[in-house]
């Protein structure tokens, strides 16, 4: 079900300092997302969304945007992406994630987006001119098989559609990388499929690949994430319940052998392991604020 609902704020403050993407602002314009991968940590009880599959499109995000960015002062990172994706299939019509993309350009702030889709192309003009500030935009990629991948995220374009996207983006000037994570124990947690990727984001012009090597489990995604095991790979479940219990944090048993390899990998073709990141303000500069 796709519903309207206006919000009260669109910019949140995120707490610093982010390590993983130097964020800080964070903004989603919708709520609830059609990729359905089936280890979405979205569906944890502590967001409070009831049904993962509703989709909700904050109908006056592009006018509460407009409204907050002069408000802010201090230019940094708006980072968008999380718990849902800015480019999932109804974007093509709402084109809300577009009409931020001109909001942030015209206030010349930062920008940083995350997605699964290579509808970001469309905005391949929009991003290009936001990078003459900072734009980049990280494809998450978990597996090189586009029939593994289609079974994990099932309304997610194949990896092979990204990867062409990453190739687009990088060809327009796009600052591209990679954000390799989850990745799922017991299904992805090969070297094969790590230099898969590897090698594959580098032909497509990537400039980092961001890893975790393993996933998050808990409460409601964890329930949900079983039940898609116990349909697409039966017997797995016992060895997840074995492994982690009732674990939040579950790593990939081979992670030490695999980070290895992946840094290798990585320093063969000239990767980076870190997103080069819009500098922080200086303590200096804030104080003038
Ligand atoms: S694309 Fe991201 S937010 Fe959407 S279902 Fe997949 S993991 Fe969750």
């Amino acid at each position: 079900m796709i519903s309207e609902i206006a919000a009260k704020t669109i910019l949140s403050a995120v707490p610093q300092p982010d390590p993983w993407f130097g964020l800080r602002y964070s903004m989603n314009l919708y709520r609830g997302c059609q990729h359905q991968c089936i280890y979405c940590d979205s569906r944890s009880t502590c967001y409070g969304i009831e049904n993962f599959s509703d989709i909700l499109v904050k109908a006056n995000a592009i006018e509460l945007l407009r409204r907050e960015l002069p408000r802010r002062r201090v230019k940094g990172t708006i980072g968008t992406g999380s718990m849902h994706d800015p480019y999932m299939p109804l974007e093509a019509e709402r084109r809300l994630t577009r009409r931020a993309l001109e909001a942030i350009a015209e206030h010349r702030f930062p920008v940083h987006v995350i997605t699964k889709s290579d509808l970001v192309v469309r905005d391949a003009d929009v991003l290009s001119g936001i990078s003459a500030v900072y734009a980049a935009v990280s494809f998450t990629i978990t597996t090189a098989d586009d029939s593994l991948a289609a079974r994990l995220e099932p309304g997610a374009p194949s990896v092979s559609r990204r990867l062409r996207g990453m190739e687009a983006l990088s060809g327009r000037g796009v600052l591209v990388g990679v954000v390799l994570m989850p990745i799922l124990p017991f299904l992805e947690d090969t070297e094969g499929n790590i230099r898969a990727i590897v090698t594959r984001a580098h032909q497509a012009g990537a400039a980092y690949i961001v890893p975790a090597f393993g996933m998050t489990l808990r409460d409601r995604q964890r329930d949900y994430y079983y039940a898609q095991l116990d349909c697409l790979f039966p017997g797995l479940r016992k060895r997840y319940e074995q492994r982690f219990g009732d674990r939040y944090s579950c790593g990939v048993p081979n992670a030490h052998r695999l980070e290895e390899c992946f840094r290798s990998v990585c320093a063969d073709r000239g990767l980076a392991i870190r997103m080069p990141v819009y500098p922080a303000p200086s303590a200096e500069q804030l104080s003038l604020f």
